[in-house]
């Protein structure tokens, strides 16, 4: 039976990747060295069709590590001496206000319910704040934090550092990286590849803070701190022996999507969460987690079931419909429904379908 994987990550692979899967191992792409000229062609590509695809301006770097988790912990390494400010309103951004706590930083917090959006105007960081820490989208929860609101921030705060974690939202948002420092992102979501890679863009200014903090009291890092990871990026390499052939798809994923017309692919997912959105609002059964429409997300649309979630995505998984749980102690309330440019909208209908039926 086909199987269809709408669960947050890892997801539905993009359509393309089983076709390039094969000619990177007909091309002998996992055996090449990491050193050698082949992989700075892969590397330089893989940075070109990622610019081009989302609009990040040339003087912008752009990293690989094996996780988004990982690129959490490297932000805070390297670019926070003492106190970064977190936006915590779910499960991820919580991650990385611990992961600041766990370097033994001295980490500032906002916090809202889960389910909630955080009203900006209201919040003043304190001026010490180096690193503001925002999960545009909480996978968590299915919030997606509308990005002019952040942009609306950073002009309140033009000298502090923003950091901007999209993993489940990537692609779908159209990001102005000019007024953003370090957007990170790990490839078993939206861009529908096997997980293993993470992306870290960063800004100048970014660069030149972690310059700055290097030699400074307290470690920024090993073999991963940036300025280490700079010095190979400017070989077009990674310290370590790195995903190559994550790399290698995730070039040829950015430039299939490039070529299916970036605009179409991001008008799809508004169009189907829309279809999902409108199919959960008439229903008594089903309700979105999230009630201000301002914050729901069009990627992960989190849902709580009436009388639990547990049959029912035993009843799905027999028609192939993979959908995720609710994230931990939500796990049997709800199900959480990824939007990513992997689902097509057939598979959309045709899980609506499933779901009626089974409210019915
Ligand atoms: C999945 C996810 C992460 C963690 O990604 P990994 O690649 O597993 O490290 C971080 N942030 C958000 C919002 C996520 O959805």
């Amino acid at each position: 039976m086909k199987k269809i994987f709408f669960t947050p990550g890892p997801s539905e692979l993009y359509p393309t990747i089983s076709f390039h899967m094969k000619k990177a191992l007909a091309d002998h792409i996992p055996s090449i060295s990491h050193r050698s000229d082949a992989f700075h062609d892969i590397f330089q590509s893989t940075e070109n069709s990622l610019k081009k695809l989302l609009n990040i301006p040339a003087n912008y770097y752009i990293f690989f590590f094996p996780s988004a988790t990982e690129i959490m912990e490297r932000l805070i390494q390297s670019l926070v001496a003492k106190h970064s400010a977190h936006f915590v309103n779910g499960s991820f951004s919580d991650l990385f206000y611990k992961i600041a706590l766990g370097l033994g930083k001295q980490p500032y917090k906002f916090e809202t319910p889960f389910g909630n959006g955080f009203d900006f105007e209201q919040i003043n960081v304190p001026k010490a704040s180096e690193l503001i820490c925002i999960t545009q989208n909480e996978t968590s929860t299915g919030v997606s934090i509308p990005l002019q609101y952040i942009y609306n921030f950073k002009k309140r705060y033009p000298h502090k550092l923003i950091a901007l974690d999209i993993v489940s939202s990537v692609p779908y948002p159209v990001i102005d990286f000019k007024l953003l420092d370090a957007v990170f992102f790990s490839v078993q979501k939206g861009f529908g590849l096997p997980a293993g890679l993470g992306v870290l863009i960063l800004s100048p200014q970014a660069i030149s803070v972690a310059n700055y903090l290097n030699g400074k009291n307290g470690s920024v890092g090993s073999y991963h701190a940036l300025i280490n990871c700079l010095k190979y990026y400017e070989k077009k390499e990674t310290p370590e022996t790195p995903n190559v052939l994550g790399i290698y798809l995730l070039g040829k994923v950015a430039k299939d999507m490039r070529l299916k017309g970036i605009d179409k692919l991001r008008s799809d997912i508004k169009n189907k969460a829309q279809s999902l959105y409108d199919f959960f609002q008439h229903t008594s059964f089903y309700s979105p987690f999230v009630s201000d429409y301002n914050f729901r997300s069009a990627t992960i649309i989190v849902v709580d079931i009436k009388n639990g979630s547990i049959k029912l995505r035993e009843k799905l998984k027999k028609e192939g419909l993979m959908v995720g749980s609710g994230y931990k102690e939500m796990a049997g309330k709800q199900i959480r429904i990824a939007n990513f440019p992997a689902h097509k909208v057939a598979d959309i209908r045709r899980l609506i379908y499933f779901l009626k039926n089974y409210s019915s």
